[in-house]
C-alpha cells in the first residue's frame, strides 16, 4: 500500500500545481474556469485521481487475498500432512513442491503471457476451432498443451460464451480429474489456453488400440469419469459433451475430463420435429442397417465400421451425437442427469466396441438417441455381465429414472463397482500405463500432418466468411454479450455455466479479464 500512496501524492502535487496555474491565468482575464474548482483540480484529474486510486486499491486488495489464500493452502497442505502417517522428508517435500506451484502460480499471474512466450511443438489434437499443441516455455522450458481457438470460427458460430465457460470451469475447479489450466490469453486472430500436457493420449485412442475392454478395465476408466463428472456437478457446470476424446490419459494412465466449452454443432436442422417423436419410433427403427430386406450387421462387422468411421467423425465440423443424451437433442430442457447419460454410453462402447446407438450417418444416430427405448439392445457376443447391463440401462433411460439424478453417490452404489475403493482410485495403479518415454512424448497421440493443421481453410475464403471488425477482434469484451445462445443440440458438446459459481482460482480468471477489458477498450 505504501507504493500506492506515494504513487499517489507524486500524483497530487503535479496537478494541483497545473490547477492553480489554471485558474491564476482565469483570474488574470476575469472569468472562472468551469474546469477548476476551489482546489484548483479538475474534474478531469479529480476523475483520474479517484480511478487511479480505485484500481491501485483493488489490485492491493486482490494481492493481499491471494496471500491469504495462499496461506490457507498451505495452512491445509501442513495440517493433512500431521494428519497423514507421512514422514518428515516427504512433508518437507510435499511442502516444498507446493511453494514451487505456487511461486510458479504467481509468475504465471505477473507476467502477461503471449503465443511468443511458447515454442510450438508437436500438433496433438485438431477440431473445428483451432488445434492443440505441445508447447515448451521458452523461459522455464515448462511443457504444456496449447489449445488455439480461432475467434473467428467461435464467432461465427456464436460459441464465444461456451469458450468463456470452458476457460471459466477450468480455472476454477481444482481437481485431479480436471485437466489443469495455467493461463489464457489471446491476440488479434486466437484465444490460447495453456493447459497441462497429459501424454497418456485420449480414451478414443486406447479404444481404437484395444478393440473392447474387459469389464476390470471398463470399471477402472468408468470409475474415474464417475468422479470427473462428480466433481464439475458439484461446481454445477454441465458438460454435455463428454465421450471418449474429451477423456485424457495422464502420464500414469489416470483419467482427466477435458474440452469444456467447445461445441461442434450437429446441423439437425433438416430433421422436423416428426422425427423425434416416440411415436414415430416405427419408421425410425427403420434406419439404415434395420432396414427391411438389409441384413443386420454382426458385433464384429458392427465394430470394424465404428472403426474405420470414427476419427472422420470426431474431427468432422460436426462432430458425433453418439454421447448425447436425448433430452439434449430434443431441446426439453435438461439438467446434469445428460452427463450420466454420455457415461453410459461411453461405458456400452468400452464393452461392446462401438457405441449404442451407433449409426451410418449422425442423423440417423440422433433419431435412434430419441427412440432409444427401440434401439438399446446388447449384443449376445458381447456377453456382457447382468450387472454391466443393469447399470447401462439405469444410465441409458429417461431424465427421471436415470441413475445419477440424485448424485453421483447413486451410481457409486451400484453393484457393478464393488469393491472399488472410490477414495484411493486416483491411488491405485491405472487399468493400462501408458508408453511415456520423456515429457514430449506425443507416441499416445493421432499424427497430424503439419500441412492440413489450419482449421477450416474454407473459412478463410467462403462466401460466408466475415471479415473481423474491431468488435470481433474484441469480442471477448463485448460482442460476447450480445450473443443469443441457442442451448439447443445444434450447440451439443457445450460446457454450460448454470449457476453462477463463485471463482475459487479468480486470479486466472481475472487475468483473462483484465485483457479482454484492455482489449475492449482500445
Ligand atoms: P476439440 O474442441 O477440438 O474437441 P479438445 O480440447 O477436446 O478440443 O482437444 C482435442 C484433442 O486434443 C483431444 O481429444 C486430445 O486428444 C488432445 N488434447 C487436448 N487437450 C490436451 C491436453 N491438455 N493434453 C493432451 N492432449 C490434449
Ligand atoms: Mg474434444
Amino acid at each position: 500500500m505504501d507504493s500506492a500512496r506515494s504513487w499517489l501524492q507524486k500524483l497530487q502535487p503535479r496537478d494541483k500545481v497545473r490547477g492553480l496555474s489554471r485558474k491564476k491565468e482565469a483570474g488574470s482575464n476575469g472569468s472562472t474556469d468551469d474546469c477548476t474548482d476551489e482546489e484548483g483540480m479538475s474534474n478531469t484529474t479529480k476523475q483520474k485521481v479517484a480511478a487511479a486510486k480505485q484500481y491501485i486499491e483493488n489490485h492491493y486488495k486482490e494481492q493481499m487475498k491471494n496471500l491469504q489464500e495462499r496461506r490457507e493452502r498451505r495452512n491445509i497442505l501442513e495440517k493433512k500432512l500431521a494428519d497423514a502417517d507421512v514422514s518428515e522428508e516427504d512433508q518437507n517435500n510435499l511442502i516444498k513442491f507446493l511453494e514451487k506451484k505456487e511461486t510458479e502460480y504467481m509468475r504465471l499471474q505477473r507476467h502477461k503471457m503471449g503465443a511468443d512466450d511458447f515454442e510450438l511443438l508437436t500438433m496433438i489434437g485438431k477440431g473445428a476451432f483451432g488445434e492443440v499443441r505441445v508447447c515448451r516455455e521458452k523461459t522455464t522450458g515448462h511443457v504444456y498443451a496449447m489449445k488455439k481457438l480461432k475467434k473467428s470460427e467461435m464467432l461465427r458460430r456464436g460459441q464465444v460464451e461456451h469458450v468463456r465457460a470452458e476457460r471459466n470451469l477450468l480455472a476454477e475447479v481444482d481437481s485431479n480429474c480436471i485437466v489443469k489450466l495455467y493461463c489464457s490469453f489471446q491476440d488479434d486472430e486466437f484465444l490460447y489456453l495453456i493447459m497441462e500436457y497429459l501424454p497418456g493420449g485420449d480414451m478414443m485412442t486406447l479404444l481404437m488400440r484395444k478393440d473392447t475392454l474387459t469389464e476390470d478395465e471398463a470399471r477402472f476408466y468408468v470409475a474415474e469419469t464417475v468422479l470427473a463428472i462428480e466433481s464439475i456437478h458439484k461446481h454445477n457446470y454441465i458438460h454435455r459433451d463428454i465421450k471418449p476424446d474429451n477423456l485424457l490419459l495422464d502420464r500414469f494412465g489416470h483419467l482427466r475430463l477435458s474440452d469444456f466449452g467447445l461445441c461442434k454443432p450437429l446441423d439437425c436442422s433438416t430433421l422436423g420435429e416428426n422425427d423425434f417423436s416416440v411415436m414415430n419410433n416405427v419408421n425410425g427403427a427403420a434406419q439404415n442397417q434395420e432396414q427391411p430386406g438389409v441384413p443386420k450387421r454382426t458385433q464384429q462387422e458392427q465394430l470394424e465400421h465404428w472403426q474405420k468411421n470414427r476419427r472422420t467423425l470426431a474431427y468432422s465440423t460436426v462432430g458425433t451425437p453418439d454421447y448425447i443424451a436425448p433430452e439434449v437433442l430434443l431441446k426439453k430442457g435438461y439438467g446434469m442427469e445428460c452427463d450420466w447419460w454420455s457415461l453410459g454410453a461411453i461405458m456400452y462402447e468400452m464393452l461392446v466396441g462401438y457405441p449404442p446407438f451407433y449409426s451410418d450417418d449422425p442423423m440417423s444416430t440422433c433419431r435412434k438417441i430419441v427412440n432409444w427405448k427401440a434401439h438399446l439392445k446388447f449384443p449376445e457376443e458381447a456377453k456382457l455381465s447382468l450387472e454391466a447391463k443393469d447399470l447401462i440401462t439405469k444410465l441409458l433411460c429417461n431424465v427421471n429414472q436415470r441413475s445419477g439424478s440424485k448424485g453421483a453417490d447413486e451410481i457409486k452404489a451400484h453393484p457393478w463397482f464393488d469393491g472399488v475403493n472410490w477414495d484411493k482410485l486416483y491411488q491405485v495403479e491405472a487399468a493400462f500405463i501408458p508408453e511415456v518415454n520423456d515429457e514430449l512424448d506425443t507416441q499416445n497421440f493421432e499424427n497430424f500432418e503439419e500441412s492440413d493443421h489450419q482449421p477450416n481453410t474454407s473459412s478463410k475464403t467462403g462466401p460466408w466468411r466475415r471479415m473481423l471488425s474491431s468488435k470481433d477482434i474484441n469480442f471477448v469484451g463485448y460482442t460476447y454479450k450480445n450473443f443469443e445462445i441457442v442451448n439447443d443440440y445444434q450447440a451439443a458438446g457445450i460446457a454450460e455455466l448454470k449457476k453462477s459459481t463463485k471463482p475459487s482460482r479468480p486470479s486466472v480468471k481475472s487475468l483473462f479479464e483484465n485483457e479482454v477489458e484492455e482489449t475492449s477498450e482500445s
